[in-house]
C-alpha cells in the first residue's frame, strides 16, 4: 500500500467520518472504485469486501443490472414529490416488497434512511394508539435502530449514545437481551424479565421495538426463535404494537429472506433498508398491517404525520425494484447457505482459542468475539496488508459479505484472514 495516495490530508483535517474525533480521528483508506466483491484503493490495491459496506451491498459493486435501471431513470425522472404525485416505480416496488413481506402487512411507507423509518414505525405506533398515556416504548438491551433522536433512545443504554446524550434522550423500557442462543434449547426463563416489564406498564407502552433473530450493531447476538413467538403472544394479549426492525437482517442475509421466518411470528410494523437498494442509494420503508394503518386514520389527526421531502423518490425505488427483482431472481437462499458452510468450517477453530469467547455463523454473517475490544485501527492495517476490508466493532470481528458476488475463494481468503490477523494481535 502506498501510504501518501490512500490516506487523503484534506479528509483528515476537514471530514467526520462515523463516530470519530477531529484530534485523533482513526485512519482512513481512499478507494478509487470497486467492482464485485472488490474494493480498490487509490494505490491499485484490491481489497475483497467482508463488510457488504454494512449489510447494504448484496449484490456487489457496479452491478450492470442496477446501474442499467438507474441509468433508465435518471434519463426519464431522478426525483418528483410524492405529495400529490405518484409514479410507476413506487407502485411497482410496493407491489413487489408487500409479495415479499409477512401477509399482514398492508401499507408501505417510503422513507429516507433506515433511523427515519424508526422514527416513522415509532410514530405510527404512537398514532394507532392514539392515547396520551400509550406513548412510551419497550425494547431489548443490546439492540440498535439508528441514530436520531427517538432511534438512539431505543439503542442498548450502555454501549449505545446515552452516555452522550443522558436526559436529553427520552427513558424507554429496557428488558435484558435474550440469553437463549439461536441453536440453544428454549430456556421459558428467558423471556420472563420481558413478560413481567409488559405486565407492569402496558399501560403506558405503545409498542415493542427489536431487531428479530440477529442484533446487529448492539453486539452481532443470534437468539432464539422461541422468544419472538412468545412476545407476540405477550403483545396481542396486552394490546401492545409489535415493530420489528429488519433493516440489517432483510433480504436474505440471515438464510431467509427476512428474519422473521425464522420464529413464523408477523410484526404490526416492519422496517427495512440498507440491502433495499442494494447498498446503491439510502433508502427504507416501513410497512404497517392494515390494523395499524386503520388505526391511524381513524385516529383524531387522522392522518399520517409524516412527510420527507424526498419520499418515494423514483430513482430509489428504481433502484430498489432491480435489486429486489435481482436477488429474487437469483439461488441466493443457496448460496448464503454455502457461504455460511465455508465459514462455519473456516473460523470455528478459533472457538478453542485462549483469546476468543464465541465464534457463530448464520446465513452470511459469520462473527469472531474476543474477550476483549479489538483496536479497529491496527486490525485495519493488517487487513489491508492481506487485501481483505473487514472492520470490527468493540469485541466482535466479524464478516457479512456480499453474497450475491463473492466466490468461495475470497469467503475463505477473508475467513483466513480475519483469524490470521486475530492471532497476530491476541494469540490464540
Ligand atoms: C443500520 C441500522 C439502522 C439505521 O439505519 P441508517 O440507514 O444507518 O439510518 C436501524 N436499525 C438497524 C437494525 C440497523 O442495522
Amino acid at each position: 500500500m502506498n501510504a501518501d495516495l490512500v490516506h487523503d490530508l484534506f479528509d483528515r483535517e476537514h471530514l467526520w467520518h462515523p463516530y470519530t474525533s477531529t484530534h485523533s480521528p482513526l485512519p482512513t483508506y481512499k478507494v478509487d472504485h470497486a467492482n464485485g466483491a472488490y474494493l480498490y484503493l487509490s494505490d491499485g490495491t484490491r481489497l475483497i469486501d467482508g463488510m457488504s459496506s454494512w449489510w447494504c451491498v448484496i449484490h456487489g459493486y457496479n452491478n450492470p443490472v442496477i446501474n442499467d435501471a438507474m441509468k433508465r431513470q435518471i434519463d426519464s425522472m431522478s426525483h418528483v414529490m410524492f405529495g400529490g404525485l405518484t409514479h410507476q416505480p413506487a407502485v411497482d416496488l410496493g407491489k413487489l416488497l408487500l409479495s415479499t413481506l409477512p401477509q399482514s402487512m398492508n401499507h408501505i411507507f417510503y422513507a429516507d434512511s433506515g433511523s427515519v423509518a424508526t422514527e416513522v414505525a415509532m410514530k405510527m405506533a404512537v398514532q394507532a394508539h392514539d392515547n396520551p398515556k400509550r406513548t412510551n416504548f419497550a425494547t431489548i438491551r443490546s439492540g440498535y435502530h439508528g441514530d436520531t433522536w427517538n432511534a438512539m433512545s431505543v439503542c442498548d443504554p450502555v454501549t449505545g449514545m446515552h452516555g452522550a446524550f443522558g436526559p436529553a434522550l427520552p427513558i424507554r423500557y429496557f428488558a435484558p437481551a435474550p440469553e437463549c442462543k439461536f441453536n440453544d434449547e428454549w430456556d421459558p426463563t428467558d423471556f420472563r424479565p420481558m413478560k413481567e416489564l409488559l405486565e407492569k406498564n402496558a399501560d403506558s407502552i405503545a409498542a415493542v421495538i427489536l431487531e428479530p433473530i440477529v442484533q446487529g450493531a448492539g453486539g452481532m447476538r443470534f437468539y432464539h426463535p422461541q422468544y419472538l413467538r412468545e412476545l407476540r403472544h405477550e403483545c396481542d394479549r396486552l394490546g401492545i404494537i409489535l415493530i420489528f426492525d429488519e433493516i440489517a437482517t432483510g433480504f436474505g442475509r440471515t438464510g431467509k429472506l427476512f428474519a422473521w421466518e425464522h420464529a413464523g411470528v408477523e410484526p404490526d410494523i416492519m422496517l427495512i433498508g440498507k440491502a433495499l437498494t442494494g447498498g446503491y442509494m439510502t433508502f427504507s420503508a416501513v410497512a404497517a398491517s392494515a390494523k395499524i394503518a386503520d388505526r391511524i386514520s381513524a385516529s383524531q389527526s387522522g392522518v399520517m404525520m409524516h412527510g420527507p421531502t424526498f419520499m418515494g423518490n423514483p430513482l430509489a425505488c428504481a433502484t430498489a425494484l432491480a435489486s429486489t427483482k435481482l436477488l429474487l431472481d437469483s439461488d441466493w437462499k443457496k448460496r448464503v447457505g454455502e457461504i455460511a458452510h465455508i465459514m462455519e468450517t473456516e473460523l470455528r477453530p478459533a472457538e478453542k482459542w485462549n483469546s476468543v469467547s464465541d465464534v457463530r455463523v448464520l446465513g452470511g454473517i459469520g462473527v469472531v468475539e474476543m474477550k476483549e475490544n479489538v483496536d479497529v485501527a491496527v486490525f485495519q492495517q493488517l487487513c489491508v496488508k492481506e487485501g481483505v476490508w473487514i472492520r470490527p466493532f468493540g469485541r466482535n470481528a466479524y464478516i457479512m459479505p456480499p453474497y450475491l458476488a463473492v466466490c468461495d475463494e475470497d469467503v475463505r481468503t477473508l475467513s483466513r484472514a480475519l483469524l490470521k490477523i486475530l492471532e497476530e494481535m491476541y494469540g490464540k
